[in-house]
């Protein structure tokens, strides 16, 4: 089933893929100014898909300079809200449109299957655009009541007003090419603000197609630049850049805190989501086969690679064979292939580097005493292939348990009672990203959510995404929330206005 070349895509894509992929600055699609490219590899093969213009500090400057105009003298900061929200929502019908093309697109570039990229990432891009496009029109500020206690007898009218934060610097990983691009773009555009995106070296494909479609939305000049290009260069560019106001990143937790030290010079404001290591626990009294089909879905979704898989498995001990034999059980049935071929459920990881450090920790896994019930070692030949894998027999200072792996790797270990150990246990972790819970007693899983130090807590599901729904992380798992109302506080300053009356 694991392919030895790049399945055929259609003409137009291939022709797409033929040219070198520009940067898009103040509307323009434009070669790197120092001409140079890097090339963007298939990780089921390992065959070179595309080339693409490798940004620097030199083509962020001319970004940010182009996202300063638009933001502080362009169409963009005259037009209405009412305007701007049918430019987001235009953009969010342009994505479903376009939908084949884009999870071909995610399919080659990042290995996950095109028919998973088709129902959940662009399928969720396009629905982020949807609702960040009702927001524009429904950014309030209050009028407050004050004392005044220094002019006494005097009336004054108080109001905040929101304001857009101004220049956003966006940074995105490889595992959610375009919905990551999605998250970021939606609450930055319907706030008013003006962006610089930096896209992930593995994975630039999707989101400079996204470009294409932002222009065509009647996104103007200048309103989103997106530059390819290297974390060391691009990505610390934009994060030192002094004419950037705020820095929204997603990436790892190491890479987040040379972003918090690198805004520092201008004291920019800093979003981060981050790493996790997320617990799964399942009581006594859960469905049984529901929190199997579950357990399977939160850790090997995305190959493992989602900051909020659910790697942490800790099931009670009366049921803990049963569980776990039928997660093996249905990670047995994971066909492993080529994204683009349709019968594929999970493809390779993404590159060389990822495949090097999870097959590494799996090697670890096994030299510190842990039981491999199914995979344990990467696939090996070509293509970056990792089969779904489960540790039993593991101890709390295994790197396996302690380190998030960012791979289809669980471990998994059985509790007796639902104590403060089991609740200590779960939030041990320098993570607080996500949690579930699996029990037929409702308030029981309540009072453990309520417990759990997680930014999400899933009760009988798992990775229950909605644009509506804040998603961020406690802990080392980052600062401030993604989607619902929660995001547009990133991206927003409150200025309050106070006015003499009479
Ligand atoms: P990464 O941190 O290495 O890279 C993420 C982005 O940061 C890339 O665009 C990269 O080019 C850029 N970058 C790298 N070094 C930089 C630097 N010095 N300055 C500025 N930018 C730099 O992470 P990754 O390996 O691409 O992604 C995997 C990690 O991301 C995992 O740890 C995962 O948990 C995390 N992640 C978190 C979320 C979330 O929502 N919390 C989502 C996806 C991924």
């Amino acid at each position: 089933n694991i392919p030895t070349s790049r399945p055929k895509v259609c003409p137009s894509i291939e022709a797409w893929l033929a040219q070198p992929r520009p940067l898009l600055i103040d509307g323009k699609w434009v070669p790197a100014l120092s001409g140079k490219t890097f090339p963007v590899f298939d990780p089921a093969t390992g065959e070179k898909i595309a080339d693409v213009a490798e940004g620097d500090a030199a083509d962020i400057d001319l970004a940010v300079k182009a996202a300063r105009r638009a933001f502080e003298s362009g169409p963009w900061a005259r037009m209405t809200p009412s305007e701007r929200g049918r430019i987001i929502h235009k953009l969010g019908d342009l994505v479903l449109e376009h939908a084949d093309e884009l999870a071909t697109l995610e399919a080659l570039d990042n290995g996950k299957p095109k028919h998973v990229a088709r129902a959940a990432d662009v399928t969720l891009s396009a629905d982020m655009f949807h609702y960040m496009a009702g927001w524009a029109t429904k950014i309030e500020g209050k009028t407050i009541s004050i004392s005044a206690l220094a002019a006494p007898g005097v009336d004054f009218f108080s109001a905040t007003r929101p304001e857009p934060i101004g220049v956003v610097g966006q940074i995105i990983p490889w595992n959610f090419p375009l919905l990551m691009a999605a998250w970021k773009l939606g609450p930055a555009l319907t706030t008013g603000c003006t962006v610089v995106l930096k896209v992930a070296e593995e994975t630039p494909l999707s989101a400079l197609r996204l470009g294409e479609l932002i222009l065509e939305a009647g996104v103007p000049a200048g309103v989103v630049n997106i530059i390819a290009g290297f974390g060391e260069t691009a990505g610390a560019a934009l994060s030192a850049h002094p004419d950037v106001d705020k820095v929204a990143f997603t990436g790892s937790t190491d890479v987040g805190r040379l972003i918090v030290k690198a805004s520092a010079g201008n004291l920019k404001k800093v979003s981060l989501e981050l790493g996790g290591k997320s617990p799964n626990i399942v009581l006594a009294d859960a469905d049984v086969e529901l929190a199997i089909q579950g357990a399977t879905a939160a850790v090997f979704f995305n190959h493992g690679q989602c900051c909020n898989a659910g790697s942490r498995l800790f099931v009670h001990r009366s049921i803990f064979d049963r569980v776990v034999e039928g997660v093996a059980a249905e990670a047995a049935k994971i066909k492993l292939g080529h994204g683009l071929n349709p019968d594929t459920e999970m493809g390779p990881l993404v590159s060389q580097v990822q495949y090097d450090r999870v097959t590494g920790l799996l090697a670890s896994g096994r030299q510190q005493g842990a039981t491999a019930v199914c995979g344990g070692a990467g696939v090996g030949g070509q293509g970056y292939f990792v089969p779904p894998t489960i540790f039993t027999n593991t101890t709390p200072s295994m790197r396996v348990v302690a380190e998030e792996i960012f791979g289809p790797v669980l471990v998994a270990a059985p509790f007796d009672d639902v104590d403060d150990a089991l609740i200590a246990e779960a939030n041990n972790s320098i993570y607080g990203l996500a949690a579930g819970v699996w029990s037929t007693n409702t308030a029981k899983a309540q009072s453990i959510a309520h417990r759990l130090k997680a930014g999400t807590v899933w009760v009988n599901c798992y990775h229950i995404f909605d644009a509506a729904l804040p998603f961020g992380g406690y802990k080392q798992s980052g600062w401030g929330r993604e989607m619902g109302q929660a995001v547009l506080n990133n991206y927003l300053e409150t200025k309050a206005i106070t006015t003499r009356l009479g």
